[in-house]
């Protein structure tokens, strides 16, 4: 059962249901902007992560506030063991239920069946697709359900992240509250907070990954590299993300984002030939 908050400052009562006060919530710290959250929108939010380093924070936080604070994965099917690892350490270890999301089986074999199962490393559109069918359209369907979501994005994480705010409206998922607690936290600071707390980290930062996804987009970064740097690091662009907290823009003819567009839309033709083929998507993961 979510706790009670005390005295919340002007215009952020959570009993409140107009629109929230953006420009204030920002002013929050992480775990008063948790409590804001679960307060307001009980079930209705959920903590969304991937149980990397910041996420790990941001579960602890939240669980401080409301120990069956909602929790969503998204298990792409891609996954290293080791992020398996910390699942389990945090459904045990911490006591909190973990809802894991999948991709729609239809889409990944769709996908497959068309461009085999490691096409990423061949168009960075390609790559885009994939994640679309493993982590954006399963997330997509999961925000549908929820008025509110917390990740554990940080301005300093990367350069497509230096403008994070900490509460913004989420226009992609339909106008939802979308929070990220941690977005004026230092990286130095989100270790001391594990630390001091002895939360469970995934097996691999001690292997040198500074940012961990799925096993075969994911390596260890070198001295002096960004710390996203070990993500689709084959790919050009500096500001490479896989969708979730980004919306493609439209480019030039033939852009990456073009032949996205073009995957995407040979995807849904592929999985409706299917279904009307008679066999309703052509088996599981
Ligand atoms: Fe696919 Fe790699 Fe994206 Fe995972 S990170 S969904 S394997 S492209």
């Amino acid at each position: 059962m979510a706790a009670t908050a005390t005295t919340w400052p002007h215009g952020l009562d959570p009993r409140r249901n107009d629109d929230p006060d953006l420009a204030r919530l920002e002013g929050l710290p992480a775990d008063q902007l948790l409590a804001w959250a679960i307060e307001r929108f009980g079930r209705r939010f959920a903590v969304v992560t991937s149980f990397q380093a910041e996420g790990m924070v941001v579960l602890d936080l939240a669980r401080r506030v409301d120990p069956g604070v909602r929790v969503l994965t998204l298990d792409t099917g891609r996954l290293p063991e080791e992020t398996f690892q910390v699942i389990e350490a945090v459904r045990t270890g911490l006591g909190l239920q973990v809802e894991v999301l999948t991709p729609d089986p239809a889409d990944v074999a769709a996908m497959v069946a068309r461009h085999g199962p490691n096409l990423f490393h061949r168009d960075p559109a390609l790559r885009r697709l994939c994640c679309h069918v493993r982590k954006v359209a399963p997330l997509d369907r999961a925000l549908a359900g929820i008025d509110a979501w917390a990740t554990g994005l940080r301005r300093d994480g990367g350069p497509a992240r230096a403008g994070t705010p900490k509460a913004e409206l989420d226009e992609a998922h339909g106008g939802i509250v979308k929070l990220n607690p941690l977005a004026d936290w230092t990286r130095d600071q989100v270790w001391a907070h594990l630390g001091a707390h002895r939360l469970p980290v995934n097996p691999l930062y001690e292997r040198g990954y500074t940012s961990i996804g799925c096993a075969p987009c994911t390596r260890p970064t070198r001295p002096g590299e960004d710390e996203r740097a070990g993500r689709w690091w084959w790919e050009a662009d500096q500001d490479r993300e896989c969708g979730l907290h980004t919306r493609l823009s439209g480019g030039a003819a033939s852009s990456p984002a073009d032949r996205f567009s073009a995957a995407l839309d040979r995807l849904r033709a592929d999985v409706h030939a299917s279904a009307q083929e008679g066999g309703g998507g052509s088996g599981g993961l």
